[in-house]
Parts: C-alpha cells; sequence; structure tokens
C-alpha cells in the first residue's frame, strides 16, 4: 500500500515537474500541424502505457506474494532463533555439568592418591612391628608375612589373622577401611567418567543441531535476500519504463499545439453542487507530494456529473488504469492559448478524444480511480502544459 502510495506521488510529481522543464516549441520535432498525426501518437503512447500499466500490475502481485513470502520466512527464522536460543541454553547447562564432574573426578583422584599413601606407609610400619613380634615365634607366620605380594595379597590368606595379635588386628582393620575408601573413590570415578561421556556426547549433539539450524538460517536468508533482489530489479524496470512512457505524454501534452487564445474566462465548477475542496494545490503530506490540482468531494459523490470547465477539444481520454496508481480513469481538455484542464479518478468517461466539448457539458462521473483513498475529482489546470493553481484566476470556490 505504501509503494503504492509512494508510487502514485512520484507520477503526479514527475509528471508536473517534467512538464514545467519543458521548453515550448524548442526544436523538439514533436509539433506538428495535423491533429491526425497528433491523434496517432497519442494512441500509440497511450497502448504503450497501458501495457506497461498491466506489466506493473504483475509486478506488483508478485511483489505482494514475495513480501507475504518474506513474512513467512521471518516468522520461521523467529521460531528457528527461539530453538537456538534454547539448544545454546542446554549446551551452557551441559558444559557446567562437565565441568562439575571433571572437578568431582580430579578430587577423587587427589583423595585415592592421599589415602595409598598413608595405606603404603601403615603397611610398612606393621611389617616392621610383625617383624619384630614375631622373630621369635611361629616361622610360618613370618614367611605368610613377608611371602605375600602386596598387603591385600597378605589379607587373602585369612587364617594369618588368627595368630596374630590383638592390636596388630586394629591395625589391619584400619587398613581394610582404607583401602575400601580407595575402591569406593575409584567406583565413583568411573561412574563419574561414564556421565562425563554420555554428557559430552549430548553436548556434541546439540553443537551439531545448533550449527544446522544456523545454516538454515543463513539459506533461507539468501534465499529472500535474492528474492527481493530479483523483484526489486523487475520493478525498478517497469518504473522506468512507466516514467519514460509518462514523460512522452507529458511532451506531447505540452507541445500540443493550443488552437486560438483562452477565452474561457472564470471556469464553470468541475462538479456541480459539491463546492468543497479537500486537498489543495501544491505541497502536501509534510512536503512528500507537491499536489498538482485540487480534489472535489463531498457526500455521495460517486457517480455524480462532472463537466467540462470551458469549452475546449478532448485530447486525452485515459480509460485502463491500475487501481492505487496515478490518476486512474481521466480526460484533458485544450481550452486554447495552452490551457487545458484534467479531470482524474473518474468512474466513467462520457466523451473521446478529438471530441468537441462545452462549458458545462457532462464529461464523466466521479470515481475513485487511479491512487485515490475515498471518491473524488482530482481536478488540474494546465499552462504549457505545467500545472497551476486552479484558484488562482481559473476557478472561484
Ligand atoms: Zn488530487
Amino acid at each position: 500500500m505504501y509503494n503504492r502510495v509512494r508510487k502514485g506521488v512520484l507520477l503526479l510529481l514527475c509528471a508536473a515537474m517534467v512538464a514545467a522543464a519543458m521548453p515550448q516549441g524548442s526544436g523538439m520535432g514533436v509539433q506538428q500541424s495535423y491533429a491526425d498525426d497528433k491523434s496517432d501518437q497519442l494512441a500509440d503512447l497511450n497502448n504503450q502505457y497501458d501495457e506497461l500499466e498491466q506489466q506493473q500490475k504483475e509486478i506488483q502481485a508478485q511483489i505482494d506474494q514475495a513480501k507475504n513470502e518474506k513474512d513467512k520466512y521471518l516468522a520461521q527464522k523467529n521460531q528457528l532463533d527461539g530453538q537456538i536460543n534454547n539448544t545454546q541454553q542446554q549446551i551452557n547447562v551441559l558444559t557446567n555439568r562437565i565441568d562439575l564432574l571433571n572437578s568431582m573426578i580430579a578430587e577423587n583422584e587427589r583423595k585415592i592418591a592421599e589415602l595409598e599413601g598413608i595405606i603404603d606407609k601403615n603397611y610398612e610400619v606393621f611389617r616392621q612391628r610383625v617383624r619384630a613380634s614375631y622373630m621369635a615365634g611361629d616361622s610360618s607366620t613370618i614367611n605368610l608375612l613377608f611371602g605375600a605380594d602386596s598387603f591385600s595379597d597378605f589379607l587373602m590368606k585369612a587364617d594369618i589373622t588368627a595368630r596374630i595379635a590383638e592390636n596388630d588386628r586394629e591395625i589391619i582393620a584400619a587398613l581394610e577401611a582404607d583401602m575400601a575408601a580407595v575402591q569406593q573413590l575409584r567406583e565413583q570415578n568411573e561412574a563419574d567418567k561414564a556421565d562425563l561421556q554420555t554428557s559430552q556426547g549430548e553436548l556434541n549433539d546439540k553443537k551439531n543441531q545448533l550449527n544446522n539450524q544456523v545454516s538454515q538460517i543463513q539459506d533461507q536468508i539468501q534465499d529472500i535476500s535474492e528474492l527481493q533482489r530479483q523483484y526489486e530489479a523487475n520493478k525498478a524496470e517497469i518504473d522506468q519504463m512507466m516514467l519514460r512512457v509518462q514523460n512522452e505524454i507529458n511532451l506531447i501534452y505540452a507541445s500540443y499545439e493550443s488552437v486560438g487564445e483562452y477565452t474561457g474566462g472564470i471556469m464553470t465548477w468541475p462538479v456541480p453542487n459539491y463546492p468543497n475542496i479537500t486537498s489543495y494545490f501544491g505541497w502536501r503530506f509534510n512536503n512528500t507530494d507537491y499536489h498538482t490540482g485540487i480534489d472535489i468531494s463531498g457526500a455521495n459523490v460517486y457517480g455524480q456529473n462532472i463537466v467540462a470547465a470551458a469549452d475546449g477539444v478532448v485530447i486525452k481520454t485515459q480509460q485502463t488504469y491500475t487501481q492505487g496508481v496515478g490518476y486512474g480513469r481521466y480526460l484533458i481538455i485544450d481550452h486554447g492559448g495552452n490551457v487545458s484542464t484534467l479531470y482524474g479518478h473518474t468512474s466513467q468517461l462520457l466523451v473521446s478524444e478529438g471530441e468537441h466539448v462545452t462549458r458545462g457539458q457532462v464529461i464523466a462521473k466521479v470515481g475513485s480511480t487511479g491512487w485515490s483513498t475515498g471518491p473524488h475529482l482530482h481536478f488540474e489546470v494546465r499552462e504549457n502544459g505545467k500545472a497551476v493553481n486552479p484558484l488562482n484566476g481559473y476557478l472561484r470556490s
């Protein structure tokens, strides 16, 4: 909608400015003596313009579709962004868990090393005590003790505990408890390491998932950008062509050989019984649009008569139009002395090109075609093809 509005502004604005820049009869080779040639030329240009309008309508439909697709992609992208966020949070949780497990494993290993040091020391003390205590005793006990490869090997030989003293049994019990603690820590570490591997596997999965999501979004963004580039290129081309045809029309318009002098004086109000001006000539909308005429409207104005503001010849009727663009269905009357009037956004044209009209004759019906937000007549007065304020000597409001 916005683009269409801007486009309408552009066309109206350009029409006025190009016409203003056109010197009269400046050897452009377009001034011709015969009205027939002129009307052939106008008909050709009108056909070209109609064709371009049709193309522009199709392109606009494509642009609308592209915009819809883009909105759809953006919604998908937002959803994927949410998923990426989610995955990243899960990755953060897993990373914390892995850090915690690693520090638990390191702590257990430190405790194991400490306990093993204590066991070694106590075992050595125990061996020395046993050696001293049983030196004179049963040699089989000594042989058993010193024949063992390690403390645990020694403990396996269960019968030996029956033959050693009570206080030595306490040392053995303490050593056994330390051994059990070491065993427990080792089992805990094994379990932690298994957890760690699971967490790291999950983490890798999540990271792959995240990377896939990111590249998917990047692909989509690229697709969207490519689509947009294509449509914009198409639209720019069509806009360029429309502008060219519009300029050609303006050239014809400006060089139209007006017959005689303007003798119409103050013109007749173009919409009888509808005196309200809803938009005046000149800059409007915060200087974004140069309004090349005045808008006349009122209650139930749709379908009301539009009359010729003065005697003249119809030099242009434009039947086909693109809704939302330009003047819509319009006509131009030449009044002599290079003074002409334009009637825009009509619903119906009642005269044809080349026809002579008289002041007050019904020539069209009020409508809302082209760039129009509601039923009204856009009325222009041009001098030498340049739009002037109709209220400046032509119309009395
Ligand atoms: Zn207007």
